[in-house]
């Protein structure tokens, strides 16, 4: 993908169709920067509309569905506590999170070698929401020439009610958007509550206004804009691209041959004329929602949603030509040699994303349910009891990571004859982080040395979950 084979987006709308030129629409009346994309209907149509529906109910439905008593999906950020179903995330957990982002980078520079930018075609979301607000577009001002009409037209009463009810609508998403985003941070049952009794807090309000004008004017206003000039993904992904990277193509030796496209009669013997099967009708850029043309090669403004595909077979099929003049291919396919599946760039992705994913699975099976931290009383190395004991005092942070309230035990060993005054035994509910003072007295004659090592347990009744952490009793010089 050179800058030689990046097509000026003006030059490949600059050629009104002749569908265009019949509906009147006179070249170089529209802006040139607004493009008007052509809906289509045939297999990617579907495939991406399935695509957008399911990442659409994913996204609405998800955080109202609730686990145990609480959201299942909460990212609660004031308390520093991550929900996802069963598992809770906390800022100790900050290396998982990490490398679940990291999985998720992989796993999109793994699929982008295999299967090329489908992550932009059928499941990004400004895709999704920008193919949503398109199709409202749609139903309320009509197909492409009819607004392209509408745009050419002075100001009137219809005019203005399209546009008023199309952005109107526009809005009434952006905000359902704003709303349901904020929802995984703020708890969407309490905003809905906050909301009703008037009593939301100045960050919701700042953050429902802010996201609602920007899925307004990402999807709405600037749609393929935001691809080409904010998304830093269309720009780098070339580099994981190779020779068997599904992209969308057209076969130019087909669809030029000696004398190039151009129209002809239905039945006529193009083939005889030594014209290609491209009957240039120009649909195919109609219906690109990025407004380029294929035929001019790859392109980084391509986000492979495969709608001119759509759009030309069914202009085969009219002409009783063989479909694919415009398909998912690859270089090699292009230029007749096999295209491999199994190459090294894409075997030393998956490698790197399975041991990833291992580490994982392994870390979060491995997280202990509780958390112990030792603090050592630094005011004094040690004190002498009145029974002539020594005694060292230590603070003891102990948190409840499970879901669940719990009763835990706490144990000290290590030197013979130890004896732990203070409470033995506390109870915390799910999350509860709780501070233990506790004292730890030794007989001088159990002590072998100045320094030694001692560990505390703290182990859940009825529950098989414990943890064990090391610390120091200090006692005179022997
Ligand atoms: S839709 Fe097909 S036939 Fe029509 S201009 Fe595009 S490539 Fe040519
Ligand atoms: S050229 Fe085809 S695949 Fe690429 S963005 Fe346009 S319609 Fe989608």
């Amino acid at each position: 993908m050179t800058d030689d084979n990046v097509l000026n987006k003006s030059e490949a709308r600059s050629e009104a169709s002749s569908e265009d030129k019949k509906h009147g629409v006179a070249q170089g009346m529209v802006n040139p920067s607004k493009i008007y994309v052509k809906e289509v209907y045939g297999f990617f149509n579907r495939l991406r509309s399935i695509a957008l529906w399911v990442l659409f109910a994913f996204y609405f439905v998800g955080c109202w569905l609730t686990w145990g008593d609480r959201q299942a999906v909460l990212f609660d950020l004031p308390a520093r506590k991550f929900y996802v179903f069963g598992v809770t995330f906390w800022p100790q957990d900050f290396v998982l999170l990490s490398l679940f982002l990291i999985i998720m980078a992989f796993t999109l520079f793994t699929v982008t070698t295999l299967a090329g930018r489908i992550w932009c075609g059928y499941a990004c979301p400004q895709t999704a929401w920008t193919f949503v607000y398109m199709w409202l577009e749609e139903r309320i001002e009509g197909p492409r020439h009819a607004r392209i009409k509408l745009d050419l037209a002075p100001m009137s009463l219809v005019k203005l009610i399209k546009k008023f009810t199309k952005h109107f609508l526009w809005l009434v998403l952006a905000l359902a958007t704003s709303f349901t985003f904020v929802g995984y941070f703020y708890s969407v049952r309490d905003l809905v509550s906050d909301i009703g009794s008037v009593d939301v807090s100045l960050w919701a309000l700042f953050w429902l206004a802010f996201f609602t004008v920007t899925t307004y004017g990402a999807a709405g206003l600037l749609r393929e804009q935001v691809c080409f000039f904010m998304c830093p993904y269309a720009r780098f992904q070339a580099v994981m691209f190779d020779q068997d990277t599904l992209i969308v193509s057209y076969d130019e030796t087909r669809g030029e041959r000696e004398r190039g496209r151009g129209k002809r009669k239905k039945n006529e013997d193009h083939k005889a004329k030594g014209m290609g099967d491209c009957i240039d009708c120009q649909q195919c850029v109609q219906v690109c929602p990025t407004g380029i043309d294929i035929r001019d090669g790859l392109q980084y403004q391509c986000i492979a949603c495969a709608l001119c595909v759509d759009a030309c077979n069914e202009i085969m099929d009219k002409m009783g030509y063989d479909r694919n003049l415009i398909s998912y291919t690859t270089e090699n396919n292009l230029q007749g040699r096999k295209t491999k599946i199994l190459r090294p760039r894409f075997a030393g992705y998956s490698f790197v994303l399975i041991v990833m994913v291992s580490a994982l699975v392994y870390f979060l099976a491995a997280r202990d349910s509780i958390e112990l931290n030792i603090i050592r009383d630094r005011s004094a190395l040690f004190k002498e009891a009145s029974d002539g004991r020594i005694q060292n005092s230590y603070t003891l942070r102990i948190m409840n990571k499970s879901q669940d309230e719990g009763k835990y035990e706490v144990s000290v060993s290590g030197i013979d004859g130890m004896e732990m005054l203070g409470e033995h035994s506390i109870v915390l509910v799910a999350g509860e982080v709780r501070t233990l003072p506790v004292m730890i007295v030794v007989s001088r004659k159990d002590l072998v040395q100045h320094n030694m090592d001692i560990a505390f347990s703290v182990k859940a009744v009825g529950a098989d979950a414990n943890v064990q952490e090391e610390s120091r009793f200090i006692g005179p010089l022997l």
